[in-house]
């Protein structure tokens, strides 16, 4: 017998298989509305000027030491700021127990493993759908998972009253997984809301806009959990630079998490990468490059609303009877366009377009120049 022989190949990524299959198809016509990475209106991916300049200010002048465990301090400084507020009173009162991570999925990892070793006996209910990885990083956990209701499929928006069942139905003291762009609404049940902020500025082109539910539930008096990551907003993907932050009773408190959030970082990676973390504390704290980085958010943001109302109009020049309004209702980088499976299995075999089975569309794959080709293979497969 072996040591691997009864090791079986893990089944393909449900979203970083998307791009493997683009990849490999050799049509010209191909387009990739899978992956969740901003591209240009050439489909280019891009570095923000803000970061090229950071970078040239630090090249040849960074020592390659380690970070403390924590990461950089500096960096969580100007990461809460933007979250919980320039004037936050509960950065001043020491209240946030914060540590760099490794991007979003980092951090979010971090939270979960600090809920289970902290709070072994509870759930986490996260929203259908979700972002798929989200169960992957509950599940590895060891934290059990219920769901709660988020989309219509018919109004293809919110289901607010089955989102307020069932947090009114989850036992007392459950803990929410809830995108930062969501809505207000457990209070009285004393839940604990952890938000994933994926995407600050993407939503309105505007960061301190898009930390709005933030803001309303710190104003509610919320005790709060935060995964903030700079991968889509700065464009530092591949750096996987984020911040995990958890907002406690008082300063002795936040003292305590914080450093059991770092001893769960230390058997696993010790401490965070240094690059990504450098470049984003150079660009929040000095006022000219958070100013450039704010402006590029804004247009990064304003290419894909833009899109998303080219390809409403270019279905709906076809002639398409069924209602497009849901494309320029919701916001944020995809489209959750309500096309089945099989519609979707459609637009990859015969038009070579690529998303998830689950009609997921990255507004940031589409282009001026593929809106048309897009609006028509969506409209002939929605027939
Ligand atoms: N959370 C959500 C909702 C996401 O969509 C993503 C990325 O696609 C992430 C978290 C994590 O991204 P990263 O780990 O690159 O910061």
């Amino acid at each position: 017998s072996t040591w691997w022989g009864h090791v079986d190949p893990a089944p393909k990524d449900p979203i970083l298989g998307v791009t493997e299959a683009f990849l490999a198809d050799p049509s010209p016509n191909k387009v990739n509305v899978g992956v969740g990475a901003y591209r240009d209106d050439d489909g280019k991916p891009v570095v923000l000027n803000c970061v090229r300049e950071a970078e040239a200010r630090i090249a040849g002048n960074l020592n390659m030491e380690y970070l403390p465990m924590g990461g950089s301090n500096h960096m969580v400084e100007e990461t809460l700021k933007l979250a919980y507020g320039e004037d936050s009173e509960f950065i001043k009162d020491k209240r946030i127990a914060a540590v760099q991570a490794l991007s979003g999925t980092g951090a979010c990892r971090l939270f979960a493993d600090f809920q289970k070793r902290y709070q072994p006996e509870s759930e986490i209910y996260i929203p259908v759908p979700t972002w798929a990885n989200h169960h992957n990083i509950w599940r590895d956990a060891n934290v059990s998972q219920k769901t709660y209701h988020y989309y219509h499929p018919e109004s293809k928006g919110l289901d607010f009253s089955g989102m307020m069942d069932d947090i009114k139905n989850a036992p007392k003291g459950s803990f929410f997984l809830l995108h930062a762009c969501a809505h207000n609404p457990t209070g009285d049940k004393g839940h604990f809301p952890f938000f994933d902020m994926a995407y600050q500025g993407f939503a309105s082109g505007d960061p301190e806009k898009d930390a709005k539910a933030i803001r309303i539930f710190l104003q509610d008096g919320h005790l709060l959990g935060i995964s903030q990551s700079f991968a889509k907003n700065m464009g530092l993907y591949g750096q996987r630079v984020g911040c995990l932050s958890v907002l406690c009773e008082d300063d002795k408190q936040a003292v305590a998490v914080k450093t059991r959030l770092q001893q769960i970082a230390r058997p696993m990676y010790s401490n965070p990468p240094v690059h990504g973390a450098l470049l984003v504390s150079i660009i929040l704290s000095d006022p000219d490059l958070k100013n450039m980085w704010l402006k590029e958010v804004k247009v990064m943001a304003d290419r894909i609303i833009g899109m998303r109302t080219a390809l409403r109009e270019n279905i709906e020049k076809l002639g398409s009877p069924l209602s497009w309004e849901h494309i320029t209702k919701q916001i944020g980088m995809f489209c959750y366009s309500g096309l089945a499976p099989e519609q979707v299995d459609r637009l990859t075999s015969q038009f070579h377009i690529y998303l998830t089975r689950n009609g997921r569309i990255s507004m940031a794959g589409v282009t001026t120049k593929n809106v048309e080709y897009l609006a028509n293979a969506i409209h002939e497969v929605s027939k």
